[in-house]
Parts: C-alpha cells; structure tokens; sequence
C-alpha cells in the first residue's frame, strides 16, 4: 500500500460517520478507562499524516506519542518486518537465540552517551525498560532506595506509575504504590518559586538534602531522571542541572539513570538528550522510537553494571521479539541514513521561534519551549502563571476540527506539544504549525471574552 498523500485534507466533519460508528462499537466493548485523545480510527499512516477509515488526513504532530520518528509506515521498516515474518515471529530469546537481538544491543551500546564499555538488555515497553534499570540498579548496589523528580513520567505498571508524579489519571485509586520511591523538586524554569535563573541550584540543593540527610546516601540504588521530561509538560532542565545530578550520583556510588524513552534517539536534535549537556548516564532506558511502532524496550549501560545481575534475572516472554528487533534495525539505519537527528534540529529552527514570537503577543502563551522536535507551548490565564488547561483543550480540539493532529500534557494539563514525526515535510509542517498559531490565537480570543 502506498503511503498516503501528504496534504491535510478533509472530507468529512471529524470524526467522521464511519469513526462515528466504530466509536459506537468500541464504547459497547472496551473498558472505559482507555483513553483516547482523538475518536477518529486510523486506515493507514506514513510521512507526516495519518489518514482516518472517512478519508480524512490529519497532519501528524503526535507520533503515536513520540513512537514513529521515522514515520508509521517506512520503507525500511515494513521491508525488514514483512522478512522476519516469514522467518519466524517469535522463539523467545531465552529459549533459542536470533541475530536482531544482537545487533539492536550492539546499536544501543554504539549509540547511547560515553565511550565506556556498554551492554543493553531488550525489553517490550518502557515502563518494563525502567522496572528493569531499577532492579538492574539495586543489585549492583544492594540498595533499596530509588530517587525520582516532580513532574516526572515513568509509566503505568506499580514501580512506575509510583515513580510517576501525577495522580490523576495514572494513580488515583490503584494504590498502595511500591516502597522505596523518593521525590525531589523538578527544576521546572517557569514555575520555579525565585524565579528561573535559582532553579538549577535550589533543585540541586533539595536533591542533595533529599538523598544525604533524609533518605542517606548508602540506601539510594537509583536517582532516575528523563533529560527533558515528556508526560509532565516538556520541561527542559536549566543548564547545569542535569551535570549536577551527575556529580551528586557519582560522589556516592548511587546509579544515574536517564530515562530516554521520549527523548532518545534522535527527538531532541540529539541522538541522546544527555548529549545536549554533555551528561553521560550509568543506564539509559529507551523504547518508544526504538521499535519504529512494534513494542520494542532497552536498557543500556556500563558493562559492569549490567553484569551485576546474574543470568536468569532479567528478560520476559517477549523481551526483544524478532518481528520488534527487525522494526529497530529499519528505524535506527532511517534516523542514521536520513540524517533524522539533524533534521528534529531544522523542526525546532523552523517551529519554536514561531511558538516563541506568540510570547508577549497573545496572553493566553506563558511560554515555548523544547528541543528538536520535542516542541511545547504552555497556556495560562493572561497575565499570570496560573494555568490554563480549558484553553489547551480548546486549542487541541480546535486543530483536530482542522485536520491537525496535536497532544496536550503536563501535571496542570495545560501544555500543548508537538512530536512530528521526524520524516515530516517542511511544507506539511509549516501547514500544521499554521493551524496551531491561528488556534491558540482564537482560544485567547475566546478566553478574553468569556
Ligand atoms: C512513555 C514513557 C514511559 C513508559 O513507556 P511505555 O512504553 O508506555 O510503558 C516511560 N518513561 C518515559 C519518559 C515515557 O515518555
């Protein structure tokens, strides 16, 4: 099947009769604590658009939540997976072993920050990649304690959705949430109390009091912390920040962990948001756009502590299935092949001093912000930093009603980010950002008049 045409364009209202009548089906058979940001289903995909079962075709500045860099239909990759197919979809790799796996961990251990000797577990999701790197941590220390940040996103099994910050929707109610998880203060620039330029130091300051006088130093296994962070509002730490986490981890023998999931290869203008300051984690955790859309996780890090766990502690049914480990090849050789990282830097040079010029001009903006194409505009009530997710919605569904494909986040759900797929077209791009401009300018609009 061709990939579809890349022109927004649509047919129908959205969602359209023929969503509208899946809609009815799935609302008959599924749970209904499945969320759903968009009620359109999905006939094919590629590039920059994602086509619906009416003809309507959206542009995509989603990426399956940051999952299909490389597009959901690349050439690469459906190439690689259609092969493996007819070879064989699974053996389990602890039962007999196949080459993908190998060379995905070889590509991780190449890819990710430092010139240290690496080796990489593969896992299926990312929460299971962070579970991994916390029991991976706690036996090359023997400690129990694992240290996580405000805002912070780690997934939704109990170690890490008790790693998560936000209660509603990822908490409420499925407590009592796993021990041993402490939290210190995100150095969130904007709403730092004394203002952004203190962020990096008070954080650092609390972490240390956090780490050494509260929980002591000797008991923590992990400080676990996403270089951007994703779910929580795309906040990007103040420079400094993330070096000093670093110090504070290697000063006491506690394992720092980079949570890449979102972030990694290639999203941020980087192949590793670490690399942005210079950061090079004990583990890195990625999924997300490891597996070019099929369920594919990882931790990597220093040999020595990978190692530490013996062999039979680590692994899962799934862990690194051969029809994911063939998606990754296809998806790591598109992001090197096509330049993708170097292309996230042009999205952001492109987009963010757009989103930027809306400070000051439209009062509903407090702030644009990101990296690469990891691009986020926070919404306020005007004139204060109290936030606005009514307008975030407003601003989402209003581009969804115009064919673009948008995701809202943060604790205070008020931040509208941007996750292109890095393959998109600049013209599509320019099309979809035009949309989400003339959006949030209508939404403050409204927001005044009401
Ligand atoms: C998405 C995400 C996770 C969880 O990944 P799943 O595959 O949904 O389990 C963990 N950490 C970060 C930073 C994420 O963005």
């Amino acid at each position: 099947m061709p990939q579809p045409d890349q022109t927004r364009h649509l047919v129908t209202a959205v969602p359209g009769p023929r969503s509208l009548a899946m809609q009815a089906e799935r609302d008959a058979h599924l749970a209904d604590g499945l969320g759903r940001t968009l009620p359109v289903f999905v006939e094919r995909a590629g590039g920059g658009i994602v086509e619906d079962v009416d003809g309507n075709r959206f542009v995509d500045l989603a990426s399956g939540i940051a999952v299909t860099s490389v597009g959901a239909s690349h050439p690469e990759v459906a190439r690689r997976v259609a092969e493996q197919v007819e070879r064989f979809t699974h053996t389990c790799f602890l039962v007999t072993q196949y080459e993908g796996f190998v060379e995905v961990a070889a590509a991780l251990n190449r890819l990710t920050p430092g010139e240290h000797a690496k080796k990489t577990a593969l896992f299926s999701t990312g929460a299971e990649a962070v579970e991994n790197a916390v029991k991976i941590a706690r036996v090359h220390t023997g400690r129990p304690a694992v240290v996580v940040l405000g805002h912070a996103y780690h997934g939704r099994t109990l170690l890490t959705m008790s790693m998560t910050a936000k209660n509603v929707p990822y908490k409420e109610g499925f407590g009592p949430f796993a021990p041993e998880v402490y939290r210190a203060p995100s150095p969130y620039p904007f709403r730092w109390p004394s203002g952004p330029e203190h962020a990096a130091a008070e954080a650092l300051a609390a972490l240390r009091e956090l780490v050494v006088s509260q929980i002591g130093a000797h008991h923590v296994a992990a400080i676990v912390v996403e270089p951007i962070q994703g779910e929580g509002g795309f906040v990007v730490p103040p420079p400094g920040y993330l070096a000093g986490v670093a110090e504070l981890a290697a000063e006491h023998g506690i394992v720092l962990v980079a949570d890449e999931i979102q972030t990694g290869l290639g999203r941020t203008g980087a192949m590793f948001a670490c690399d942005h300051e210079g950061i090079v984690p004990d583990l890195v955790t990625t999924a997300k756009a490891l597996g070019g859309g099929m369920p594919l996780a990882a931790v990597t890090g220093r040999a020595e502590i990978m190692d530490a766990v013996p062999a039979g502690g680590l692994g899962g049914t799934y862990s690194g299935n051969p029809v994911a480990c063939a998606a990754a090849l296809g998806a790591l050789e598109a992001i090197e092949r096509e330049g993708l990282v170097e292309r996230a830097r042009e999205i952001e040079a492109a987009v963010l001093p757009r989103l930027q010029a809306l400070v000051g001009q439209v009062p509903v903006v407090g702030e644009a912000r990101g990296r690469g194409a990891m691009l986020a505009v926070e919404l306020v009530r005007p004139g204060t930093d109290e936030p606005a997710p009514e307008v975030a919605r407003a601003v989402a569904a209003a581009c969804a009603q115009q064919g673009v494909l948008t995701l809202v986040c943060g604790t205070f759900g008020n931040v509208i980010r941007l996750l292109p797929p890095l393959v998109i077209s600049p013209e599509l791009l320019a099309d979809g950002i035009d949309v989400l401009v003339a959006a949030i300018t209508e939404a403050a609009g409204a927001d005044a008049a009401a």
